[in-house]
């Protein structure tokens, strides 16, 4: 991959450090105008046990209880579940009424305004899921869930022989995408041996080199079916080369399927031009449909062709029999034209589509669509380019820590065409509780990794400099805090092990 040059390399200490850098790099951007398209909770919606934003109470209740409640929270938690963006509630009240007033014709009937009927939702999702991820409309769905969808795609792609069976993973790869693979073995009676772990150095540095990844696959390529990876990885953030390893695994036979939870809305990627096999994703991380709202999944053209070849002998009856990748099958990935036949006849529709089960959920669509409508506003290069500026600020203020040496390392890839927004931090032992816990009464949102890593992720979309500016702050005192308080713990208790 390229070296980016991180813009703030150079960028003085006095500069960097000020309020006002931050402010003016917002200013900057026009970018910045899509975090008015998001609900952006308060300090006091946080704080508050109350279910909806404080500023709805109409009962008069007293919840504003400190001096800062009414500022926005510093949310840097997008790759764990988005924001809600303010046209969700939109759409998904344009769901609600229309199943009020028109039940089942709510399925059919073009609505005004041109909102299409719940049948033809998937189909509007469908260009605009494509732009984001670079491929065809018809290479992509948008359907069932993120494991769910590994599942299926490996049922159609993971056709294990006696010859190659062996499945490659990360060794550090999400739970979910472990069991999924280990399972897929087991389901075939496989053993589990043939699950291939790709191993990072340790836990300080979890980054693969690309060198690495490409010598195991080739170690293992004359037994190997299926390797499964993450565009991006969810604890070190490190965006792996798609395109590369990808055409590595082609070049020995090797079907190559991409878990694109963390990359989908992050970064943009080329899932058609790179040939990548499959690939699946959730809507909730950076896409900002939802808590555990439908999926989506690619399948590349090469593999999504619906042939309908003439059954021999069989020319008078006009017989005909369709060839396609095998699947597991349900009615709504059948020929839409007879899909309310009930003939038992599948033929599944051409491309990503054929690969649906059930008829999809509107309210989930009508959520994903909203997430859409938002992105749309801008495209996946430009938020990218404002992505690499955010997250490279939020780098160069972290490296700089009271001009010593910080309680902490990024454990992140430096090179910014290696990561996407997120930078992982590894803090030195015993501070991560204090620090989390200082930060929460302070309204800032970051993810944890126990024992010792938290997880911090501008989105493009809706987080500012400001967000990293006072996100550093907050942090950096937590950590002076956490070090004092350790250091009075170990005086008071002479014999604890520091
Ligand atoms: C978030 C995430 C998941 C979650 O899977 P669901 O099926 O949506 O619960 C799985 N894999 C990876 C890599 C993830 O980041």
């Amino acid at each position: 991959m390229p070296q980016l040059l991180n813009p703030y390399a150079a960028t003085s200490d006095v500069d960097l450090l000020s309020e006002a850098f931050a402010r003016t790099e917002d200013e900057r951007d026009p970018l910045s105008k899509l975090r008015a398209e998001f609900v952006i909770p308060t300090k006091g919606d946080l704080r508050n046990k109350r279910y909806g934003p404080v500023e709805q109470d109409t009962q008069g209740a007293k919840h504003v209880l400190r001096d800062d409640d009414s500022d926005e929270s510093i949310y840097l938690c997008g790759n764990s579940l988005g924001l809600q963006p303010r046209r969700t509630r939109e759409y998904v009240n344009r769901y609600l009424d229309t199943w009020a007033s028109k039940g089942v014709f709510g399925h059919f009937k073009p609505l005004e305004g041109g909102h299409p009927p719940w049948l033809d939702l998937d189909d509007a999702l469908k260009e605009q899921t494509a732009k984001i991820v670079g491929a065809l409309p018809s290479e992509v769905v948008v359907m069932e869930t993120l494991t769910a969808n590994l599942h299926l795609l490996m049922s159609s792609f993971y056709r294990p022989t006696s010859e190659r069976y062996k499945i490659i993973i990360e060794g550090k790869a999400f739970p979910s995408d472990h069991y999924a693979a280990q399972s897929q073995l087991a389901h075939h009676g496989i053993p589990s041996s043939a699950l291939i772990l790709i191993t990072p150095p340790s836990d300080d540095s979890p980054c693969l080199t690309t060198e690495h990844i490409l010598s195991v696959i080739s170690q293992h390529n004359a037994t190997t079916a299926l390797v499964l990876l993450p565009g991006i990885q969810f604890y070190s953030g490190q965006f792996f080369d798609i395109e590369l390893i990808t055409r590595h695994c082609h070049s020995l036979g090797i079907i190559v399927g991409w878990d694109l939870a963390h990359a989908v809305g992050n970064v943009p990627v080329k899932l058609h031009d790179w040939n990548v096999d499959f690939a699946a994703w959730c809507n909730y991380k950076y896409m900002n449909g939802g808590p555990g709202v439908i999926g989506g999944l690619f399948v590349h053209d090469n593999h999504g062709k619906v042939e309908k070849a003439q059954i021999d002998g069989d020319a008078e009856h006009n017989d005909t029999r369709a060839h396609y990748r095998p699947r597991l099958s349900g009615w709504w990935g059948s020929d839409k034209s007879s899909r309310f036949r009930m003939e038992n006849k599948f033929v599944p529709i051409p491309g990503a589509s054929g690969f649906q089960l059930s008829n999809p959920s509107a309210l989930d669509m009508s959520s994903v669509l909203a997430s859409l409508d938002v992105f749309s506003l801008t495209s996946m290069e430009a938020l990218r380019a404002r992505s690499v500026r955010l997250t490279a600020y939020l780098e160069q203020r972290l490296l700089r820590y009271d001009s010593k040496t910080p309680p902490y390392k990024i454990i992140s890839p430096t090179n910014p065409s290696e990561r996407g927004a997120q930078i992982s931090v590894l803090l030195n032992p015993g501070l991560l509780d204090y620090v989390l816990h200082y930060m929460e009464e302070q309204g800032v949102v970051v993810d944890e990794r126990k024992p010792d890593v938290l997880r911090v992720a501008p989105a493009p979309l809706y987080n500012s400099f400001w967000d990293v500016h006072r996100f550093i702050v907050s942090f950096q005192e937590g950590c002076r805090r956490a070090i004092a308080q350790k250091g009075k713990a170990s005086a008071q208790t002479p014999n604890a092990v520091a």
